[in-house]
């Protein structure tokens, strides 16, 4: 078993005072001297259909009362923004929905004023993938860069599709507002954006791993420190229930299917069988666990 330790608290930050309903969680994992915080942006609200459409749908019934998951029902993933501080570095792993996308979503600032940081405070950015959820925070109201002082970084692969004219009209009617708003808000950053390829060393003991298929260039990230390490996943592994317990049943959250499943079932073989810890953007309990095999599939544990 790698060596971390990992502390839940619910912290309650000085605007929270202000709003008595208002409280952030956040999930720590120590990493050597680097500490590991997800921060909750709130939830999406999603028709079922939209993630569940194209998997077998007698076996998904008989699967999903186990996860409690009812299929008449939207579903409610959260959303967990990945804190790295090592060093002098303070590293968001993609910024959230900011205020456009949904109104369940978009909470990323008060949770980083909950761990007493601003924007200004964020030395770097690097985006698993282009999604609104993951992106759309990048801008402040006005439209303008937010975290003016971070070195912004994305996949090449994800800049390019996303930045393509085209995409806008062949991406499907579903997304089409996703690449709206991402051409949109790229252009604006487009001067500040750097690209990075699989395998690079992104930032210090921080290594790009290309985990395509949810998004053409989505990335992952290895994550390394003082001996242990940790893989931020983003959506390539979309939810803690179905696509842990049947990762080659096809899911609409990704973009291009099949390659999505091959991706999934890869990256849950080697993180069950390195055992190392997992964090995934849409996972339930703060979003840091490990993969465990199951009879069949996986099963995320958080009690790690
Ligand atoms: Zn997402």
């Amino acid at each position: 078993m790698p060596n971390f330790t990992r502390r839940a608290c619910l912290a309650i930050g000085a605007a929270a005072a202000l709003m008595p309903r208002a409280g952030f969680t956040a999930e720590r994992l120590s990493l050597g001297d680097a500490e590991l915080v997800t921060l909750s942006d709130g939830n999406l609200v999603l028709p079922s259909d939209f993630i569940f459409g194209p998997a077998p749908q007698e076996d998904l019934a008989r699967l999903v009362p186990e996860f409690g998951i009812d299929l008449s029902q939207p579903l409610t993933p959260p959303c967990n923004v990945t804190l790295l501080r090592t060093g002098d570095r303070t590293i968001l792993f993609d910024c959230g929905a900011g205020p456009a996308f949904q109104d369940s979503a978009g909470r990323l600032l008060d949770a980083l004023g909950s761990e007493g940081l601003g924007p200004e405070d964020i030395t770097d950015i690097v985006f698993t993938h282009a999604h609104p959820d993951h992106l759309w925070g990048v801008l402040d109201d006005f439209d303008e860069p937010l975290f003016l002082n971070a070195a912004h970084r994305i996949g090449r692969i994800e800049r390019d599709y996303w930045m393509a004219p085209e995409t806008v009209n062949t991406i499907g009617e579903a997304r089409a507002s996703f690449a709206a708003g991402a051409i949109r808000r790229l252009a604006v950053i487009e001067d500040i954006l750097e690209t990075f390829e699989d395998g690079d060393e992104v930032l210090p003991g921080v290594a790009a791993v290309l985990t395509p298929g949810h998004t053409p260039g989505h990335m992952a990230f290895e994550i390394a420190s003082g001996g242990t390490s940790a893989m931020v996943i983003g959506d390539a592994v979309g939810n803690d229930h179905v696509a842990m317990a049947r990762p080659a049943w096809p899911t609409g959250a990704d973009q291009d299917t099949e390659t999505g499943v091959a991706t999934r079932v890869r990256l849950l073989e080697r993180l069950a069988a390195e055992g190392i810890a997992a964090v995934g953007f849409h996972m339930s309990g703060g979003g840091i666990g490990r993969v465990e095999a199951a009879s069949e599939g996986y099963r995320f544990v958080t009690d790690i």
